[in-house]
């Protein structure tokens, strides 16, 4: 059995992950971003994480889309690439070769069509660096629950809490739930990310940290599409998976901070939150 350590994620704890961005660097030091997300009727999913993978310092961001969900992408991001799916309205097959992508992140608005869970499938047998796997691409695995031990090491797994109860099972106060998820991360060599007020993260070596920053301004459709699009950004720059799993976490919750006082709790958006992360002292203060 493994050790269970505690730890609180302030702002001291980021500043000993951190790494600064050297003067004499390019863009191909930043690593290169996949987002596979959206499906017609839910691009926003897919502009949100985008945007905040964008906005994480990835050094290129490519987005994958559904073909009708192109231009609502290049609009919405120009600065991110688009690979277009062969299906019009969902993600449905990869023709291209994952090998470029330092990081990916699946799920935001992808819906559980038959296609899109093959899609799934095919990504995780092939597919061997560590991916942010959320929303709906969360969905499918806890209908196919023998995939889980297809995830590459070191992924990272983001549930809401509705979505942690269909993968792990309901009935849990939230000490069970911890537990549960430092078993399952331990187990699976992987990160899980238990969202909510207080965010948990379970790392593959049984430590578990408990995030400081964010608000019930949060508490809104969309935040969960930026987190993706933040962790995977980070994960795509070489931070290993731990780092990229607290650090992203915090700074989402530090953007949810820097919007609530700005905007107020009540009306503060996802996007705000997309906004609030152009704070040159976010990550410092
Ligand atoms: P999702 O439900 O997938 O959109 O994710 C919601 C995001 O907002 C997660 O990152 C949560 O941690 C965050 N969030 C939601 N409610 C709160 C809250 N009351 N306090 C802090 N963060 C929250
Ligand atoms: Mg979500």
């Amino acid at each position: 059995s493994v050790e269970t350590t505690f730890e609180l994620v302030d702002q001291q704890f980021i500043s000993s992950i951190i790494k600064l961005r050297k003067a004499f660097s390019h863009k191909g030091n930043f690593g290169h971003a996949l987002i596979i997300a959206g499906s017609y009727g839910k691009m926003g999913a897919a502009v949100l994480s985008t945007k905040a993978c964008l906005q994480s310092g990835a050094g290129l961001v490519t987005a994958h889309v559904p073909a009708k969900g192109v231009e609502i992408m290049q609009i919405s991001a120009p600065e991110a690439m688009c690979r277009i799916d062969t299906q019009s309205e969902i993600i449905s097959n990869i023709d291209y070769d994952l090998k470029p992508y330092t990081s990916i992140g699946i799920g935001p608005g992808i819906g559980k069509e038959k296609m899109t869970t093959s899609f799934l499938y095919q990504l995780l047998k092939d597919y061997q660096k560590p991916m942010v796997i959320d929303a709906d691409a969360l969905n499918i695995l806890s209908e196919n629950p023998d995939w889980l031990s297809l995830l590459p090491p070191g992924s990272i797994l983001t549930p809401h809490p509705k979505e942690y109860a269909r993968l792990f099972g309901n009935d849990m106060n939230d000490l069970e739930k911890i537990n549960t998820a430092l078993q399952k991360a331990h187990d699976l060599k992987i990160i899980i990310i238990l969202k909510g007020h207080h965010t948990f993260i379970a790392t593959p070596d049984g430590k578990g940290y408990f995030n400081t920053t964010g608000n019930a301004g949060m508490a809104k459709g969309g935040s969960g599409d930026v987190l993706t699009g933040i962790i995977t950004g980070i994960l795509a720059q070489g931070y290993k998976p731990n780092e990229a799993a607290i650090l992203g976490v915090y700074m989402h919750g530090a953007a949810g901070d820097n919007a609530a006082a700005k905007y107020g709790m009540i009306s503060m958006t996802a996007t705000d939150l997309i906004e609030a992360l152009k704070t040159p002292d976010l990550l410092t203060k």
